[in-house]
């Protein structure tokens, strides 16, 4: 099965995905944007942006927190937000805690991980390397066509503010800057269930089960439980504890396919249309549910709950 969603969420006075400090001064993370101009030619915008990787990270902690509530096996780190993903001998040991066998690696990961069967991981080690892609799919939120030459970055000052107590001379009214960007930006979440439980790796074996259908099927419901929360509560990007952006989705897709589909990029307002005209043409049992106008919440939970009964 595989689950495509595109959205466009409206974000004001955000701070979720910062890249470098200089000095006092915390810069928003910046992206290129190639757009065609009116004479033909192509102008470059540096627009704000939120990072796939940040995505990414947001929706591993959930699949973390769901998996351990319904009791799934996740490793000592994953289960902690640290995602080092069995980068080595080392790092794999001391996440399930003994010594590994480096013959069978990407099967005694995906058992003993839930994390890293979906979420994918790397395991460089001289004698023998393991990659496995990731079950899903994201990337660069960058603003809509129509947002773009409007979306702005704006450093806002802040202070500390100590004048009356013996530190004033050290720390006090210690002045700081951070930028803050307000946007309508575009969403891409793909979740492909082909490979969850199954080797990847290994030419030979790639598609053979590690996992009964069962725990299978389990794993897969909880994806979809952790993407249900993240949606619902826009779990995703960093700073939100002074910084909480004030945000409201406008519209998306959720496409459920028995193969390969995605719903086109939300760049362009007619995404929508779009997504209707492709599936006219191409469909593998293709359903689409559309959100433009409503309750929010109950579109997500009435969408989950019908991809949820696709995988029984
Ligand atoms: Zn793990």
């Amino acid at each position: 099965m595989f689950i495509s969603i595109r959205g466009r969420v409206l974000l004001n006075a955000e701070a979720l995905n910062m890249t470098e400090s200089v000095g006092n001064y915390v810069k928003h993370r910046r992206a290129p944007i190639m757009l065609r101009e009116n004479d033909g030619g192509y102008a470059v915008y540096f627009a704000p942006a939120i990072s796939g990787e940040s995505i990414a990270h947001g929706l591993q902690v959930l699949l973390a927190e769901k998996a351990k509530e319904n009791k799934l096996p996740v490793c000592s780190l994953c289960e902690k937000g640290i995602f080092l993903k069995s980068s080595d001998k080392k790092v794999l040991e001391a996440s399930l805690g003994r010594n590994v066998d480096d013959k069978d690696v990407e099967a005694t990961i995906i058992k003993e991980c839930t994390v890293e069967d979906i979420g994918g991981f790397l395991y460089a080690e001289k004698k023998a390397n393991v990659k496995r892609t990731s079950n899903f799919y994201t990337g660069y939120m960058i603003p809509t066509f129509e947002a773009l030459k409007n979306s702005v970055i704006e450093p806002q000052l802040h202070s500390r503010y100590a004048l009356g107590t013996k530190f004033v001379k050290d720390q006090g009214q210690m002045l700081y800057y951070v930028e803050i960007s307000s946007a309508v930006y575009c969403f891409s979440l793909d979740l492909d269930t082909r490979y969850i439980g199954r080797l990847t790796f290994d030419v030979d074996r790639a598609g053979d089960l590690v996992l009964s259908d069962e725990e299978r099927k389990s794993r897969i419901n909880t994806l979809l439980e952790a993407v249900k929360t993240f949606l619902l509560e826009n779990s995703y990007g960093a700073k939100k504890t002074r910084f909480l952006p004030v945000s409201s989705w406008e519209s998306m897709v959720i496409s459920i396919s028995d193969k390969t589909w995605t719903v086109p990029s939300p760049f362009a307002s007619s995404y929508i249309e779009n997504a209707e005209k492709k599936r006219e043409k191409i469909s593998f049992n293709t359903e689409l549910h559309v959100f433009r106008e409503g309750s929010f919440e109950q579109f997500v939970v009435d969408t989950l709950d019908a991809v949820g009964k696709r995988v029984s």
